[in-house]
């Protein structure tokens, strides 16, 4: 274990030859295609298009390839997706809060947000059937002090950490009195953080991880930045949300600028095949995905 000194400093400590990988944490925001933080502000509810139901070629994907994925569902759409929660409960999937309207976090004071994480996680236990205590910001825009009432409301991990200096959006997060175990896996007191990778090109971080990625970049190009990141790390964290993998249209809003539209729809089709591919070419350098709570327990956590 090492104290991490300084949060900008990457630290991987590797247990696994270079280019081999250890750990996979697939997760999902699960949100709908209008929480997108490019549509706010427009009224896409009212559509009755939701990509939710679309999720169960994925879920079929999952059970092919013996993988377990960590899901963070926003509050607001739990009791509607009930069944769906409790079918990703049945496949051994892990569930967890991703807030409860997705606005983002640096938007609401430390009192508001400590009330509807209260009331997100009462709506989707009621809605699951079972307990969660793991949580992921909207937008990776967590707060220390959030973070902090976060373990005081009982829950035991986040996954919101990303360094992603050049994107106005994301913060990047401080883990003061947290120890680091292990590449992306930081612990106080039994609590853990999960850190999203970056890759380091140039200055610049590229979220190899995110699915705005997994859309836009061809296989091959994948392969090559995936490559690159295995030398220098053995875990990873992947995420993904449901309207990346499915192609229902969408009906965006008109007046939505080309660039915007461009970010929402590119790479849709064909996408669940490449996550696939990205999952094996994973899978056979070593990588084994698990669920966070399954990393928990394997650290000895819960
Ligand atoms: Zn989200």
């Amino acid at each position: 274990m090492q104290t991490q000194s300084n949060n900008n400093a990457p630290f991987c400590p590797r247990g696994t030859a270079p280019g081999h990988m250890n750990r996979a944490f697939l997760t999902v925001d699960l949100e709908e295609w209008y929480h997108l933080d490019y549509l706010k502000g427009y009224d896409c509810r009212g559509t009755g298009v939701r990509v939710l139901p679309q999720i169960f070629d994925f879920l079929d994907m999952l059970d092919d390839e013996g993988v377990k994925v960590t899901f963070f569902c926003v509050g607001e759409i739990a009791d509607e997706n009930a069944g769906i929660l409790r079918e990703i409960l049945r496949r051994g999937h892990a569930l967890g809060c991703h807030g409860l309207d997705h606005e983002l976090l640096t938007n609401k004071s430390l009192e508001q947000f400590v009330d509807e994480t209260r009331r997100a996680r009462e709506m989707i236990e009621a809605a699951a059937g079972q307990k969660i205590t793991g949580y992921r910001a909207s937008c990776f825009t967590m707060e220390r002090d959030k973070l902090d009432a976060l373990r005081a409301l009982g829950f035991t991990y986040d996954s919101s950490k990303i360094r992603f200096a050049q994107h106005p959006l994301y913060r990047n997060l401080d883990l003061s009195g947290f120890t680091q175990a292990e590449d992306l896996v930081y612990i106080q007191d039994g609590f853990s953080e999960y850190e999203i990778p970056t890759l380091e090109i140039m200055g610049y971080s590229i979220p190899v991880s995110g699915g705005g990625y997994l859309r836009l970049f061809p296989f091959w190009l994948l392969r090559i930045l995936l490559g690159m990141y295995a030398r220098k790390h053995e875990n990873f964290t992947l995420y993904v949300h449901p309207f990346e993998l499915t192609d229902l249209p969408l009906p965006l809003p008109k007046g939505l600028g080309k660039a915007t539209r461009f970010r929402c729809l590119v790479g849709r089709r064909g996408n669940l095949k490449k996550l696939r591919r990205v999952i094996r070419w994973l899978k056979k350098r070593g990588a084994r995905f698990i669920t966070l709570e399954t990393d928990r327990k394997e650290r000895g956590l819960s």
